[in-house]
């Protein structure tokens, strides 16, 4: 049983990680940013609400995202979260639900990674509309150019909030509304840093080296 949090700025690698860990791990790779973007696609009210916020690279209010969460982790006993909590109010709740479902977090990884590293991963960063492999243009290409090695689509896009100007908003609402959750974290006894400078591959085999010895 594993039920981690990833927790770390835009661009430190959090989603990528969590592809690999899913292929070893049997854990459920919940991703409140991926979530949102496929309410928006299906044009939801949730998606409605939130679709403004996210192009401006602003946080959705805490009630949406964590109803949200609520509902997915009552039907799950391993979890990676990733992009939640991105907030202290929202890490609080966090602990409440997890106490009312009788879970506990097992390890609350932070990857921190250097700002001009963030900023050309989030530039370069390409992702599969049909399926979400995330992709780079330099560090991570497909194997053939413009097609999905996972599922063969055609269809490599850029979000819209990776552009430079909302990324350097992401990452100002991230130091100011995020970075704190990490003392609280530390506070709490889970924390367990790595360099999210370092390779995905990397920090996969070192996480499950680390998992696996309990
Ligand atoms: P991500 O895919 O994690 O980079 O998230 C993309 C965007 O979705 C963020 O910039 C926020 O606008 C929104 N979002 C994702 N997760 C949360 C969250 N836990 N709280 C508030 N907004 C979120």
């Amino acid at each position: 049983m594993m039920k981690i949090v990833l927790l770390g700025p835009p661009g430190a690698g959090k989603g990528t990680l969590a592809a690999l860990l899913k292929d070893s791990l049997t854990i459920e790779h919940i991703s409140t940013g991926d979530i949102l973007r496929e309410e928006i696609k299906n044009e939801t009210d949730l998606g409605m609400q939130a679709k403004a916020y996210i192009e401006k690279g602003e946080l959705v209010p805490d009630e949406l995202v964590t109803k949200l969460v609520e509902n997915k982790l009552s039907s799950v006993n391993n979890f990676m979260l990733d992009g939640f909590p991105r907030t202290r109010h929202q890490a609080e709740d966090l602990d409440k639900i997890l106490k009312r479902l009788n879970k506990l977090i097992d390890y609350v990884v932070y990857m921190d990674a250097r700002e001009d590293l963030i900023v050309k991963r989030l530039s370069g960063r390409r992702i599969c509309k049909n399926c979400g492999a995330v992709y780079h243009i330099v560090n991570r290409p497909p194997k053939q150019n413009g097609i999905c090695d996972v599922c063969s689509s055609k269809d490599l896009y850029q979000r819209a909030d990776d552009n430079e100007e909302t990324v350097k908003n992401r990452l100002g609402v991230y130091f100011e509304n995020t970075l704190p959750i990490v003392y609280y974290y530390d506070s709490q006894g889970v924390l367990l840093k790595v360099d999210g400078n370092k390779e995905s591959e990397q920090l996969s085999e070192q996480l499950l080296s680390i998992f696996n010895e309990g």
